[in-house]
């Protein structure tokens, strides 16, 4: 007897994540592993924006071996999931209350989602990365700005309107400087690539323009200067972190991004700071960990959050 066997059509979803300065995208897998993957400048504009997105849509559609499921885009801004548009975006004004779904819609003819990028990168670690297996989880990227995202109960935590996990832009450091929400002395502010330059520069009482790369470069050369710029943010993030940890009791931490890669010379007075001020038995629970997808993750997030609503 002749058995037929049809295999399955593999599900692929996509994904585009939009960043500062590129918009990541990719092909992944319903288990989130990547098929393909690109990168594009990010445009000035939102025409150019969208002019983008279709070029990015065309190559995406070029390179799948089977259909493309759906699209999940990641966007920055606080992500307005009722009206689905982004209501603020401090690094991209151009998105400010525009009603993004129907400008996709007239570019990409699958379903897709749109969601807020650091919620979508947490997806992604928690679904593909350092947060497999897990039901509780934060993850936290630090760069020139700080994203966040919360995995709780095995879901992403979005909030009421959606932009539920700017843990970002708690408030540390009452006194601290102005940051781009409108409050001042956010993680954001005093943990960020830019803040290290600038404790840096007070320390030193030099204004030489420098990258937060060359602080951790002199740190490393024994530069006592550079080691406190560092000392001062790590202190801030395990503040941060402590009430985090309070708070929620997740089983992990996931820290990623640029600023991560100083290691110890942030991750030590960050704990030393989480082990004082969070609940020991909190703290010993909690496990803190590096991210594993990089800049992968906001587009594996996308493609996966989209997956999880249209296959
Ligand atoms: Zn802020």
């Amino acid at each position: 007897m002749l058995l037929l066997e049809k295999k399955a059509e593999m599900e692929i979803y996509a994904g585009i994540d939009m960043g500062g300065t590129n918009l990541k995208f990719g092909l992944v897998t319903d288990e989130g592993d990547v098929l393909f993957s690109g990168a594009s400048p990010t445009p000035p504009n939102l025409k150019l924006l969208l002019e983008t997105i279709k070029q990015i849509w065309k190559i995406l559609k070029e390179e799948a071996t089977s259909r493309i499921i759906c699209l999940g885009f990641g966007l920055p801004g606080i992500f307005n999931r009722r009206a689905k548009m982004i209501h603020r975006s401090p690094n991209y004004p151009g998105l400010n209350g525009v009603p993004l779904e129907p400008l996709f819609a007239q570019l990409v003819e699958v379903p897709f989602t749109i969601h807020n990028d650091a919620n979508m990168a947490a997806y992604g670690e928690f679904l593909a990365g350092a947060g497999k297996g897990l039901k509780s989880m934060i993850l936290l990227t630090i760069g020139t700005g700080v994203g966040s995202g919360i995995i709780l109960g095995g879901q992403l935590w979005e909030g009421t309107n959606g932009f539920a996990g700017e843990l970002g832009h708690i408030t540390v450091n009452p006194e601290g400087d102005s940051c781009k929400c409108g409050s001042q002395g956010c993680l954001e502010t005093e943990v960020s690539s830019e803040k290290i330059v600038k404790n840096y520069q007070q320390l030193t009482g030099q204004q030489e323009p420098l990258t937060s790369e060359e602080v951790y470069h002199r740190a490393r050369q024994g530069d006592k200067a550079a080691q406190t710029a560092f000392t001062r943010a790590g202190y801030y993030l395990g503040l941060g972190l402590a009430s985090a940890i309070n708070l929620l009791d997740p089983e992990k931490i996931i820290l990623g991004g640029g600023v991560m890669k100083a290691g110890d010379l942030l991750l030590q007075p960050a704990l030393r700071e989480i082990k004082k001020r969070s609940y020991l038995f909190h703290y010993s629970q909690c496990r803190i960990e590096p991210a594993l997808l990089g800049n992968q993750a906001g587009f594996i997030g996308a493609a996966l959050w989209a997956g999880s609503k249209f296959s």
